[in-house]
């Protein structure tokens, strides 16, 4: 293990950089070069949780104060500085996460989007007027902010995800803790140096790193923290929105997916090809919104099983640093262990192994955690395979009779992320849309992505609570209150009041 010369980072509480209580740290190593450190980090407690807590709220009068228009003005120099940075933060991205180097700067340009979208909502922070049902009286709503908030974020998007957060939490007038992964801190570290050079106020934004277990866990406990958001595994999600609103918390959590493409004979396949091996294989499959399944219908099964294995054949697998990789190291051990884990239940549930399925350790690729692209076919529905979030390089392929018996099985899963279409016909596109059950759906596209203007996240096990970006990112970042004035010179004479 290489760590001499490697920097021990600090949390950053109430405007400076400080050592966990506890002192101790722990080290973060390059997926593609397990033995290279990336850097140490703090291994907070609940007690710098709370030390947070308390700088936020300290923070807070005085930054929900600011005028909406006035705070938007850091969100404006913050992206200044991210773009500045890009490059830098994009090498961060890939060195601690593994994603191939074009994928982290796409990445690095969604935050930048996100903050541009949030940092305009700061003059639109619109309440709405109605006509009153009572004489002499103006009746009206306002947004203020919710108070201190605890963002909680996993490894796989580890500068977009968090930016998607705290910048539309920031323009609300919130202060906020920020608990990263523990696999990518040192993205999170990135992130704060750009808010904090953008003069952001001592207090309003803090970082603490450490075990989720600790530390995101006394934010979900603490009754100064308002509102919890959340993004990772469906399991941690489940739990902490139960904690959360057992004390009446605020909580939305994004968590799994097991996105399915249905494939209709008549659609362009060269088109849906290249979004299917996108969608499967780009970030290593480690998106939410990855493509996990392809339900085909029949007439097409067979040709389109050849032409992916094909393109699947061409992937150059390597270090995510060179730009020409298109799939990259896992980002750690324990997922390495798990999809190749997931490898195995698959060929002993009878599923066809197509393509890949193995570890890649030979010669450079023994310096990291590489799996083959991974395509299994005749899959059916109630395997694990089938079923289970794998994460990682695997696509498992499906045949179904028509779109009727394509859609049963896509709906057949617990989780409701994202999917999508490819077909000609728009007549049994708008069925699908209609009866398909995802909270995002796409016509002749992949499953990834989505613009920060409009609402991300999930039904079923995907998504619980407001969902994130477009306008609902700001519903969730701030209360409602509702105002009736009364401005007659004398007391009405009132009906009823309920
Ligand atoms: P987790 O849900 O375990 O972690 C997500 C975040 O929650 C991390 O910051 C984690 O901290 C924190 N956390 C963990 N336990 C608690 C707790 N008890 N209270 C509060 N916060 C907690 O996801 P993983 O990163 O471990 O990934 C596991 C699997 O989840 C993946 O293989 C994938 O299947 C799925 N996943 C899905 C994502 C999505 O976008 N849909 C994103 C990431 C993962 P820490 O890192 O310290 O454990």
């Amino acid at each position: 293990m290489t760590t001499t010369g490697v920097t021990t980072h600090k949390n950053f509480i109430g405007g400076k950089w400080v050592e966990s209580v506890s002192g101790r740290t722990y080290q973060v190593y390059n997926p593609a070069h397990k033995t290279e450190s990336v850097g140490g980090f703090q291994t907070s407690n609940a007690d710098d949780a709370l030390t947070a807590v308390a700088a936020a709220k300290d923070a807070l009068n005085d930054w929900a104060n600011t005028p909406a228009p006035a705070r938007a003005g850091f969100l404006f120099r913050a992206l200044e500085i991210m773009g500045r940075r890009a490059d830098e933060i994009a090498q961060t991205i890939t060195i601690e996460e593994g994603k191939p180097i074009g994928d982290a700067r796409g990445e690095v340009r969604r935050a930048m989007n996100i903050i541009e979208y949030a940092a305009g909502e700061g003059r639109r922070m619109f309440g709405y007027t109605t006509p009153s049902e009572l004489p002499n009286t103006v009746a009206y709503t306002i947004k203020r902010p919710l108070g201190v908030v605890g963002i909680i974020t996993p490894w796989n998007f580890p500068i977009a995800i968090p930016t998607w957060k705290i910048a539309p939490a920031l323009i609300c007038g919130n202060a906020l803790v920020f608990k990263p992964a523990s696999s990518t801190p040192l993205s999170a570290i990135k992130l704060m140096e750009v808010f904090e050079e953008a003069g952001l106020p001592p207090g309003v934004l803090n970082l603490v790193t450490g075990p989720g277990g600790q530390v995101g866990n006394a934010l979900v406990e603490s009754p100064d923290v308002k509102g919890i958001s959340f993004t990772g595994s469906t399991e941690i999600g489940t739990e902490l929105y139960g904690n959360g609103a057992k004390l009446l918390k605020k909580v939305q959590a994004e968590m799994g997916g097991k996105n399915a493409v249905i494939l209709l004979a008549d659609a362009d396949m060269d088109k849906a090809l290249g979004g299917i091996v996108q969608g499967a294989f780009g970030s290593t499959g480690q998106r939410c919104t990855a493509t996990s399944r392809v339900i085909v219908e029949e007439s097409v099964y067979d040709e389109f099983v050849n032409d992916l294995i094909d393109r699947t054949s061409k992937l150059k697998v390597g270090d995510g640093i060179d730009p020409s990789v298109d799939v990259s190291p896992l980002c750690g051990q324990g997922q390495y262990d798990k999809v190749l884990e997931y490898i195995g239940v698959g060929a002993e549930e009878g599923a066809n192994l197509a393509y890949g399925g193995h570890g890649l350790i030979e010669g450079d690729y023994g310096e990291g955690f590489y799996i083959e692209p991974t395509v299994f076919t005749d899959v059916s529905p109630d395997m694990r395979i089938a079923r289970e979030e794998i994460f990682g390089p695997v696509l498992t392929v499906f045949k179904a009779r028509d779109l009727e018996d394509a859609i049963r099985i896509s709906n057949s899963v617990d989780f409701g992320l994202s999917s999508s279409v490819y077909t000609r016909d728009l007549t049994r596109a708008f069925e699908y849309i209609n009866t398909v059950e995802t909270g995002m759906v796409h016509v002749n596209a992949p499953t990834l992505g989505g613009e920060v203007h409009l609402p991300f996240g999930g039904l079923k096990a995907s998504g619980v609570g407001q969902r994130e970006q477009g306008t609902e990112a700001f519903d969730f970042f701030t209360e409602t209150i509702t105002v009736y004035i009364d401005h007659a010179a004398a007391a009405r004479q009132q009906a009823r009041f309920i």
